[in-house]
This record gives structure tokens, sequence and C-alpha cells, in this order.
């Protein structure tokens, strides 16, 4: 029976820390986050609304710019640029996916580095890759503290990561570097991925495809990470007449459990860590403004 590696638990401990962090830096000022959504798709509403309970509970200020989806891409800039001269806020967040008529690396781009919690300028990333002072990206940076609280050592194992997106794959595996891993990146074109991730060490799941990680993709007491985030259908019709759905991540959890040393379930495992990792960027932007 493998570990369960708890990321409610987990999150809970990352918040405390911030709130005596918060508690000591007097009351002259507090951290602030700001967060811009476009338009009212409404997974990205409840993401937007989690951040900004956090953020109050922690007595932080929060700021949430709810803009109609018909938001011009020069208005938007001109609000990120109030954001970025704003003594207030110390971290904005541009909530993804933004309308079509917006680019969404010019948008994440023209975050000042300094307040962008979420690590996701080139500025910060190159940070990443060269080993220096940055904000990381907050879901790897999750799965990273996830891996320190249950003492899980990376030097000189391998680590396999599927998935190669600029914001879960890629600055996890530099994170992972950082730690002394043998890092393998696979994605949609790797062949023989089972062969692969069977001699991996710790195996990290962010595709986005429900199940995609089976007990054949496994070894014997390696260490899973389900970063996965999808909602399949039960097969049953619910009070409204729609089709059911329920949240599963990208491992089939019951026949990779008996395997794992220790793994994530889905939900309850890396989701949480991200909304921690972001407030706890918001607090370090707040905290030491980066040079
Ligand atoms: P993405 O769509 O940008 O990238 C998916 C990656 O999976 C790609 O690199 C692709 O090459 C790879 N892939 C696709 N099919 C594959 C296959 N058959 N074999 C191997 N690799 C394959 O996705 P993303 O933004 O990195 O997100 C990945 C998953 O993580 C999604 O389910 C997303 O919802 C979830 N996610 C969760 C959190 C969280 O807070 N827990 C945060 C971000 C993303």
């Amino acid at each position: 029976m493998a570990e369960i590696l708890d990321g409610i638990l987990v999150r809970k401990a990352v918040l405390k820390e911030l709130k005596t962090r918060i508690a000591s830096g007097g009351s002259v000022s507090v951290p602030g986050l700001a967060v811009i959504q476009l338009g009212d798709n409404p997974a990205s509403t409840a993401y937007v609304n989690n951040k900004e309970k956090y953020a109050q509970k922690l007595g932080m200020h929060a700021e949430v710019h709810r803009m109609p989806a018909s938001f011009s891409e020069p208005e938007l800039h001109a609000l990120i640029e109030r954001l970025n001269a704003d003594e207030k806020i110390h971290g904005i967040i541009v909530q993804m996916p933004l309308p079509a008529h917006i680019d969404p690396n010019k948008a994440t781009g023209a975050v000042a580095p300094a307040k962008d919690v979420d690590g996701l300028t080139p500025e910060n990333q190159g940070r990443l890759w060269t080993g220096r002072r940055g904000h990381r990206s907050c879901t790897p940076a999750g799965v990273m503290r996830m891996l320190d609280h249950y003492g899980v050592e990376l030097k000189g194992r391998h680590a396999a990561i599927v998935g190669r997106s600029n914001l879960v794959g890629k600055p996890l595996a530099a994170m992972m570097l950082e730690r002394h891993a043998t890092v393998t990146l696979c994605h949609s074109r790797t062949r023989n991925l089972a062969e692969v991730t069977r001699s991996a060490d710790v195996v990290v799941a962010a595709t986005g495809l429900a199940g995609l990680i089976t007990a054949e993709h496994v070894r014997d007491g390696a260490v899973v990470i389900d970063v996965g985030i999808n909602f399949v259908e039960t097969g049953a019709i619910g009070e409204d007449g729609k089709p059911e759905v329920k949240l599963v991540g990208d491992v089939a959890f019951a026949e990779v459990e008996p395997l794992a040393s220790k793994i994530t379930p889905v939900p309850g495992g890396v989701g949480p860590m991200t909304i921690a990792m972001l407030l706890s960027n918001t607090v370090d932007a707040w905290e030491m403004p980066q040079e």
C-alpha cells in the first residue's frame, strides 16, 4: 500500500507559515495580489474566486479585475501597466484561458517580472533555468514542496516527467535538475513511454489524459505524482438531466497505487498546492523585491 501524499495537509502547513510571515511584517503594508479575468468561463471564475478567498483568509489585499470577454488587448495591457506601477500590488495574475483575440504570451509577458507570481514571464523562466532567484511557476513549485514535505530525496534519482508544457513539465524539469535528479522529459512523441517511465524512481504525469499512466508504466516502489485534472463522465445522469462527471488525474490510481511507494490522489493531491505556492510567491515579492 502506497503512502498517500496529502496536498490539503501540505497546503495547510504552507498557509500557516505564510500567516506567520505576514504577521511578522507589521501592519504598515500587507501583501497585495491582483487577478485579472476576462469573460466568465465557469472554471476560471471558480479558480479566481478561490485565489481571492485564500488571499483574504491570510489577511492579504486581494483585488479581482473582472472584465468582459470583449476587453481589448490595449485595454488589458494598460490595466497590467497600471498594476505594475501600483505599490499596493506585489503579485499579478492574468487568468487563463484568455479570449481568442488576446495573445496569452504577450499578456503574461507584460507583467513586471518582480510581480509575476505565476512565474510565467521569459525573465522568470530564464532565471529558473540559470539557477537565479525569481518567481517559480506555482504548480511545479507545489510538486517540489510536496516532495520535500514527505522527504522524497531526488539527488541522483531518475525522475520521468510526462508532459513538456511551459506551465508544468519544463519548469518542473529545471527544478528537479536543480536538486540533482536525472530527468527525462517525455511527451506525446516519446517512443516506448512505459519503458522510460518504468525505469524511473519518480514518475510525474502532467498531460491532461485521464488514466494515461497505468500499472505497466510504473515500477515497484516508485513515487508517483499526478498533476492531471480531467473531468470524465461517470455514466450516470444527474438530477439536472445532464451526464454526471467526476474529477480524475492522469494516473489510473486503482492499479498504480498498489505498486507505488508514495502517490498523490486526485482530487486532494497536487491541485491544492498550486494556490499555496501562488500566495507564497506573493509573500516573497512583498518581503523581498526582486533585484
Ligand atoms: P498541456 O496540454 O499544455 O501539455 C500536455 C503535455 O502532455 C504536452 O507536453 C504533450 O506532449 C503531453 N502529452 C500529450 N499526450 C501524451 C501522450 N500520449 N503521451 C505522453 N505525453 C503526452 O497541459 P498542461 O497545461 O501542462 O497541463 C497538464 C495537466 O495538468 C492538465 O490536466 C491540466 O489540467 C493539469 N494542471 C493541473 C494543475 C494543478 O493545479 N494541479 C495546474 C496546471 C495544469
